[in-house]
């Protein structure tokens, strides 16, 4: 059965799913008693709670309703083909192991083997994002950075522009860096992948891991001190494998011979901004790593 859900509803679940995704739960079923699509303007109503499990593809949710306890064993659901009787699909496997860092390469060269590296992706086809995208967008900011960010892909701005973080998000992400003392020329400024996925969708596995290869090369010659990642997706593919946001902020982590610190999306906070306050914990972590001082107080 194909559900033909109207923009408004795609647009709803889309959010409803990625603040979730913020929130470390990246797996979703659906629910066992919903048989179409939800109603425009009524997305995933009721008492809910949302039950994470891995697939190897990402993306399908269970909602976990008082009406329907059972969906506490949910069947796993493949596609809006299979709402009645799909067997579990196995777990995840686990993402490819990273390779070690390459030779260091010296700070006067790093701009030249960046550039190199962004050559080498040329008009990049390597994978099915090109269909959709203006430009690559490669990364941006000072090859000798001690701090790097991380984000998920470009959107719609970052794709006219050709550069990551320069729409909404990107705004907050400068006000961020701006409040660790530090101007965005001074950090470098990469994502997982480098082409805009349709509708801002999380990347594809497949995407990201033909992709994150010339990320990991770009870490190597900058050799970063501290990375912050930003969101789920930043973290599962620098670490490798997939765990909660919840249980890998707070403390250092390890990726490609950098430290790693993983914070909430810049998007996220956009859409959550209680959590603003977690986040600069996070990135005060990235501040002590690299010994910078903490802001005055304002008076
Ligand atoms: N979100 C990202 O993850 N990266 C960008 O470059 C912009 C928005």
């Amino acid at each position: 059965m194909n559900v033909g859900l109207s923009p408004e509803t795609e647009e709803a679940i889309r959010s409803r799913i990625a603040y979730f995704r913020d929130l470390g739960v990246f797996d979703f079923y659906r629910r066992v008693t919903v048989s179409a699509g939800f109603a425009p303007g009524d997305p995933l109503k009721g008492t809910e709670t949302v039950t994470e499990r891995a697939t190897p593809t990402g993306s399908v949710a269970v909602i976990v309703t008082e009406e329907n306890p059972a969906a506490a064993h949910p069947t796993v659901l493949s596609s809006d083909e299979d709402l009645e009787t799909v067997p579990p699909m196995p777990r995840a496997q686990p993402l490819p192991v990273l390779t070690e860092p390459t030779t260091p390469v010296a700070p006067e060269d790093r701009a030249a083997a960046l550039a190199a590296i962004r050559s080498e992706i040329g008009d990049c086809t390597r994978c099915a994002l090109h269909k959709g995208r203006h430009t690559v967008v490669f990364g941006d900011g000072d090859p000798n950075a001690r701090l790097m960010f991380v984000g998920e892909g470009p959107g719609a701005d970052e794709d006219a522009q050709g550069l990551p973080f320069v729409g909404r998000a990107g705004q907050l992400l400068n006000n961020m860096i701006a409040a660790m003392g530090l101007r965005r020329d001074q950090v470098y400024i990469a994502n997982i992948v480098k082409c805009r996925p349709p509708q801002n969708r999380v990347p594809e596995p497949v995407e990201a891991n033909t992709c994150a290869p010339f990320l990991f090369r770009q870490i190597d010659v900058i050799r970063p001190e501290v990375i912050v990642a930003l969101g789920s997706t930043a973290a599962t593919y620098l670490l490798g494998g997939k765990s909660p946001l919840a249980a890998l902020r707070g403390r250092i982590h390890h990726a490609r011979g950098s430290k790693l610190i993983v914070t909430y999306h810049p998007a996220y906070l956009l859409r959550d901004p209680r959590q603003k306050k977690e986040a600069w914990a996070d990135l005060q972590l990235a501040m002590a790593e690299l010994g910078l001082p903490a802001p005055a107080k304002s008076q």
